[in-house]
């Protein structure tokens, strides 16, 4: 057992500190967004693939709390270790679990921490579906990571957050200073476009199905969904045409794959894009964290803001009852109102004025940062962080 006061401590876009208390507050409010939310009916066993934090947390507290579907959740998270905290989202995944006990008792929760990348971290997951759920009916693809050990070759592939084809030049936040500047950006190398694909592309979604298919644990009419971003013009230099945009490009092709492995289960693959939000690998990335600054401000002003549980409680609903929102390329759109012209029109006009000076009246910067903050279970009113807090937490493998 391990008590000590925790505080944050931030390096760059990450906080190397994680606040069990704040965490368990975390999870405790997107469950009670769920359970405010119409019941969704028809999933039954879910895995979600990048389980413990941001978009997948938030599918898999959206399965769980609002369908009562015993969910798999498959992350890469570190326990605390002496005087270190454990991550975010493996506090995360603890406080789903003792909530799921609360509220949901029977209802199953299997965690599997470990390389999803892997061929191993995929024959557990295997064999725990067949052992304890038999099969499951949608799977979630929602991995963020800066890298990748390609499971056939050991070949260790890097992701870059950079331009393609020539340099960019823009305006960016410092989010550790508070400062509006311009930044430089030189185009990525081929070799560095192919490696960010090799991460965050579509191989390893297919890899994951045709694991799943040869282990017999798809049901019948199984669904996929694997999550995407395109985003307004002015993020294009880096993130639609940039060398994540080309790995989101690959997804569609993994998609087309999957959907003709997937025909003899009678099974679907959708790619949901999903709106910007803050979570730790939107924060990562080179303007990104001033363009939703302003986007908040603009979409909570018009009083239509989502966040990560608001999105996936709405793509859930659709998925399973009302019409998705689907674009002429086959993709859900639940980008649909950040991309809305009045809100885009706002976002382009205020942009070009946006300054060190007016970053905290022009743009909902402050919210922005306690948002950050929330993401590691700081800045929560309930919790009073000059207590020492245990630290040391144990995840069962399965619950329910
Ligand atoms: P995140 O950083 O909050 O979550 C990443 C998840 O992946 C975590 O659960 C982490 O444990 C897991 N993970 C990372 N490497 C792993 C590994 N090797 N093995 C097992 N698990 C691993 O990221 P996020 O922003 O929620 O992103 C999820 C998906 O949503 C990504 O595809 C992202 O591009 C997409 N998306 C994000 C945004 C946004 O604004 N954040 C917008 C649209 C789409």
């Amino acid at each position: 057992m391990a008590k000590s006061i925790i505080e944050p401590r931030i390096k760059g876009f990450i906080c190397t500190t994680a606040h069990p208390a704040g965490c368990a507050t975390h999870v405790r409010e997107q469950v009670a967004h769920v359970q405010g939310q119409k019941p969704i009916v028809g999933m039954h066993n879910v895995l979600v693939i990048g389980a413990s934090t941001g978009y997948g947390l938030a599918s898999r507290i959206a399965a769980a709390f609002g369908a009562h579907a015993n969910t798999v959740g498959v992350y890469f998270e570190r326990p605390s270790a002496g005087d270190r905290t454990a991550s975010a989202g493996w506090y995360n995944t603890v406080a789903f679990n003792d909530e799921l006990r609360r509220h949901c008792p029977g209802v199953k929760s299997i965690n599997i921490n470990g390389d999803a990348f892997s061929d191993a971290i995929k024959a557990q997951t295997v064999a725990a579906v067949k052992k304890s759920l038999g099969t499951v009916d949608l799977v979630v693809y929602s991995l963020a990571s800066p890298r990748r050990t390609h499971p056939k070759t050991g070949q260790v592939f890097h992701s870059v957050l950079k331009p393609t084809g020539k340099a960019f030049q823009g305006k960016t936040v410092n989010t550790d200073r508070g400062i509006v500047h311009e930044v430089t950006l030189d185009p990525a190398t081929e070799e560095e476009i192919a490696a960010t694909v090799a991460v965050m592309g579509g191989e390893d979604w297919e890899l994951w199905i045709e694991a799943l298919l040869a282990g017999g644990v798809l049901a019948p009419r199984a669904r996929t969904v694997a999550y995407s971003y395109i985003g307004p013009e002015l993020t294009w230099a880096i993130y639609k045409d940039g060398t994540i945009g080309r790995a989101k490009m690959d997804l569609d092709r993994a998609a087309q794959k999957i959907r003709k492995l997937l025909a003899p289960v009678q099974g679907q693959a959708f790619i949901s894009v999903n709106k910007a939000v803050i979570t730790q690998a939107s924060s990562a990335i080179p303007v990104v964290p001033l363009y939703i600054s302003l986007l908040f401000k603009i979409m909570k002003e018009a009083r239509l803001h989502e966040g990560c549980i608001e999105q996936m409680c709405r793509l859930f609903s659709e998925l399973y009852g009302e019409k998705a929102t689907i674009d002429g390329e086959g993709r859900i759109r639940m980008d649909n109102l950040e991309l809305r012209e009045d809100v885009q029109a706002a976002v382009a006009a205020a942009w070009p004025m946006l300054t060190t000076e007016n970053l905290h009246t022009a743009t909902d910067y402050d919210a922005y940062i306690a948002g950050f903050l929330k993401l590691f279970g700081f800045g929560f009113s309930d919790i009073d962080y000059a207590q020492p807090v245990e630290t040391e937490l144990e995840i069962s493998d399965e619950n329910g």
